[in-house]
């Protein structure tokens, strides 16, 4: 190749591009002139080399720094080629300059509280609600940190000289609340801001671009998107993710290459599935606001794929009256799933404090995908319907609806 021609693939490579287009080009720079169209899936856990000089100076480099190493991998807990496109593909996404892949959402989130606890920062400030595994890892103290639950507006106040984290889900799992990013990035200080972009995506909120120094995924939803990759990842500053390398290597919540594949594949797709997802979620949260069996809908103001809604009748049997939709915990699907918060995502949340962050006993969460959203309506109209599912609908004392947010057509 002639250096002409080069010159101009790295001037296309460091335009910056929009969120489309390195959604099915990030990672995969280097492909054509590979002669590969889909990236090469590598599984293998450890790589030859005949010079352990060389081999040795790369691990005390990773020792130092976690940054990743040059040359030729050591060994897969250090880092995967496939597993490092999507990380690089969704830092283009995120606009971090990294970002580091788990083998969960759970285990992103118990890196970074072992990174701050490592450097004896045990205090962590969080805003409810979190997603309920979220809460019940801080609540519990299971990894050895301290949490200060507030709201926003008491954040700066609720800082220690030992915080080492804020911890914010917008819009948070599963009522879709939303925070002010930018007012709560500037609350932190000097601490840093972990904003959980699991709902979101980068597709409608890039927090790095508010002042978040950590964005946490659970790559699971709809990163992945498909329902068949258990992932997570944090996209950060270099420094942090380097730290991040480092725990990841020494306690092992690595991701395997394959779900690296199935990823990189699902972020092709990402802006497509919102933006088709999320217009159909607009339309049956309008529908639902309208609806006299729906007491409240909540329905986030960035927009988005996920409807929450609070029936007056029984939300079990909601549960049990779909057939289209699926009654399933997890979110960020192709196919629209529905669950009971109180029994499912949220179970593990302690009633009273659930409750106290705003997750009603009837509240359902639903999680809309690419079907046609009439048949989608159809579905939730005749659930709705079953026997105690909409039992007050008749009752001429029932209160107004509420459609509670403003809503987007
Ligand atoms: C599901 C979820 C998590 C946890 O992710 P896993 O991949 O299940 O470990 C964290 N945060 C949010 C907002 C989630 O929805």
């Amino acid at each position: 190749m002639d250096t002409a021609s080069t010159g101009a693939h790295d001037a296309v490579r460091t335009a910056r591009r929009a969120l489309a287009t390195e959604a099915v080009h990030a990672g995969r720079d280097d492909l054509a002139r590979q002669g590969l169209h889909a990236p090469p899936i590598d599984l293998s856990t450890t790589y030859p080399s005949y010079d352990s000089r060389g081999e040795a100076a790369r691990i005390d480099a990773f020792a130092a720094t976690g940054a990743d190493p040059d040359g030729p991998p050591v060994y897969g807990r250090l880092g995967n080629p496939t597993v490092a496109r999507f990380e690089t593909a969704l830092a283009r996404l995120e606009g971090t300059e990294a970002a580091v892949a788990f083998a969960s959402g759970m285990a992103a989130l118990s890196a970074v509280l072992l990174v701050r606890a490592s450097m004896g920062l045990r205090h962590v400030v969080a805003v409810r609600p979190l997603y309920g595994c979220s809460d019940h890892l801080l609540t519990a103290g299971l990894l050895g940190s301290e949490v200060t639950w507030t709201d926003p507006a008491g954040i700066a106040e609720a800082l220690r000289p030992e915080t080492g984290l804020v911890i914010v889900e917008s819009p948070a799992n599963p009522t879709l609340a939303e925070v002010d990013l930018r007012a709560v990035a500037h609350a932190c200080g000097s601490v840093p801001l972990l904003v959980d972009n699991t709902f979101a995506t980068p597709v409608l909120q890039r927090p790095a671009e508010q002042g978040a120094r950590l964005v946490l995924h659970s790559a699971t939803k709809y990163l992945g998107g498909h329902g068949d990759v258990l992932a997570g990842v944090v996209a950060c500053d270099e420094e942090f993710a380097g730290r991040l390398r480092q725990v990841r290597f020494a306690t092992g919540g690595v991701l395997h290459p394959l779900a690296g594949y199935l990823l990189l594949r699902g972020l092709s797709t990402l802006p497509v599935r919102v933006r088709a997802a999320s217009a159909s979620a607009a339309e049956l949260a309008h529908r639902l606001a309208a609806d006299p069996r729906v007491a409240r809908v909540h329905y986030p103001r960035i927009g988005g794929a996920m409807v929450s809604f609070e029936i007056h009748g029984d939300p079990h049997e909601v549960i049990a009256g779909v057939r289209l939709i699926t009654p399933a915990v997890s979110l960020g699907s192709v196919d629209t799933l529905i669950q009971h918060p109180a029994s499912i995502s949220h179970r593990i949340v302690d009633a009273d404090d659930r409750r106290g962050a705003g997750v009603s006993d009837r509240l359902l969460r639903m999680s809309v995908g690419l079907e046609d959203v009439d048949d989608l309506w159809s579905d939730l109209d005749q659930a709705l319907s079953c026997r105690g599912a909409g039992n007050r609908a008749n009752d001429h004392n029932a209160p107004a609806p509420a459609g509670t947010l403003p809503l987007r057509r």
